[in-house]
């Protein structure tokens, strides 16, 4: 208990200025997350040196450590790097607003398509569908069923006439029929390659969309970048819809694609039933691909609830060696006032991972079972814990409804960190060991 305390202390202490070697800390956490989801390593390279850039030197406010500015900057940076606002789907003044679904085979064009024409038709717009690939088996017909299900006109002309010529005629039928938005559903191909590209490029010269969305499947990680980049070579894409994202995969590609295209990821698929398509938030996809839970919150939260004042005391204390079970209690409070705990644990970066492994289990009953403990001790034992013999400790074991072990297994916890504490502080003279400790 003692060793994870520390740590959520010791991330709550306030400092002056980010240091090289803080953001260098914070840094391999940030870049370890990155790679994990998947982000492409050049893009992490270049993001790290931005960020390292505009950290070091940055003011620490109060409440605040090292490392949550850091994170702070990185959550920023990341969600700047992804679009920053949301970005919205573009809107013809001469109607219909023409959208050419585009990309790999699997990727969900289609999918996404319907889900695309059921976000218009919930926003009173009247979209129709284009079934213009002819080269899947059943694709022409996996869009109409969509269109049936959504009550939404699928305008097909089977797989004998060209795409190019079926993309025309459909737009000439909205024309006719008032359709606001028409949706192009295109074929893909299991791998980039030319004849594919050459067709859809005569699609988009023929029809001039209004957007031209690349669909990605999440899930593809690294890949997601030669994708991006040989569709927007060849196509000039003014979005991105990223699918599959309800999988368990972190969405680096999010990242890779944005970075490679400067294209806005518009929308993000989070399933495969019609509703299951979002607007794309980058903040929200920051802290995911951080997996840092809700880093801001917990910034927040540490910036209105922890008191400095009583923490530089606490912290003069302890260096002092005079810490008692009064400031241990103290403390305590200080840190259940964050929130539950396992919560304010999941929302520092690593400790989310850490929560797992068996020793860590952060228990709240643990925790109300130690204050009960401090609480029956009387004024005297809390200020000298060395008062605490053994009918002290079976008096308290009674008084707070615990066991003796329990109890005295509390003591050896708390000497140790006034040991641990008094080493603290012989060492004051050398600041860079305080660290690695602290
Ligand atoms: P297309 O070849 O690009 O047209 O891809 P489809 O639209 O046919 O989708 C391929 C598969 O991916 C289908 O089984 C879809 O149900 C599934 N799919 C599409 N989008 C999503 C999504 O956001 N989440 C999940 N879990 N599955 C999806
Ligand atoms: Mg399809």
């Amino acid at each position: 208990l003692s060793s994870r305390l520390q740590n959520v202390f010791s991330k709550l202490k306030g400092k002056g200025k980010v240091s090289e070697e803080d953001v260098n800390d914070a840094m391999r956490e940030v870049r370890l997350a990155l790679l994990e989801a998947d982000v492409n390593f050049k893009v992490v390279k270049e993001f790290i040196s931005k960020v390292k850039e505009k950290a070091i030197g940055q003011e620490v406010m109060k409440s605040f450590t090292p490392a949550m500015v850091v994170i702070d900057i990185v959550n920023k940076e990341l969600t700047e790097l992804m679009g920053g606002a949301q970005s919205k789907l573009a809107k013809s003044n001469r109607p219909p607003t023409v959208i050419l679904m585009v990309g790999l085979q699997g990727a969900g064009k289609t999918t996404a398509s319907g889900k695309l024409a059921k976000l218009l038709q919930k926003q009173n717009h009247k979209p129709m569908l284009v079934a213009a690939d002819i080269y899947r088996p059943a694709a022409i017909k996996q869009l109409q069923t969509l269109g049936e299900q959504l009550k939404v006109p699928v305008f097909a002309l089977g797989d004998q006439v060209s795409p190019v010529e079926i993309a025309k005629q459909g737009i000439e039928q909205a024309k006719q029929e008032h359709h606001d938005y028409v949706i192009i559903d295109t074929a893909g191909r299991l791998q980039i390659d030319e004849s594919l590209m050459e067709e859809l490029k005569q699609i988009k010269d023929a029809v001039q969309p209004d957007e031209v969305l690349l669909v990605v499947d999440a899930m593809i990680g690294q890949e997601a970048v030669n994708v991006a980049e040989s569709f927007h070579h060849q196509l000039e894409l003014s979005g991105i819809v990223l699918t599959k994202l309800d999988g368990d995969t972190r969405g680096g590609a999010a990242i890779s694609v944005k970075a490679v295209t400067g294209c806005p990821i518009k929308f993000a698929g989070m399933g495969e039933k019609l509703d299951a398509l979002e607007p794309f938030h980058p903040e929200r996809m920051a802290s995911r691909i951080l997996g840092m839970g809700d880093m801001l919150t917990l910034i927040e939260k540490a910036q209105t609830t922890i008191d400095t004042e009583k923490a530089k005391e606490l912290e003069r204390k302890m260096r002092k060696a005079e810490f008692t079970f009064e400031d241990f209690l103290e403390q305590m409070e200080q840190v259940k006032k964050l929130g539950p705990l396992d919560q304010v644990l999941d929302m520092l970066p690593g400790m989310g991972k850490m929560k797992g492994m068996k020793n860590l289990n952060v228990d709240e009953k643990q925790m109300a079972r130690v204050v009960a403990i401090v609480k029956s001790m009387t004024k005297e034992e809390k200020q000298n814990p060395e008062l605490l013999n053994a009918s002290r400790r079976k008096r308290i074991a009674e008084g707070s409804g615990n066991s003796i072990q329990e109890v005295n297994r509390l003591i050896k916890q708390f000497e140790e960190m006034r040991k641990m504490m008094k080493q603290f502080s012989s060492m004051m003279g050398n600041k860079k060991q305080m660290k690695k400790l602290g």
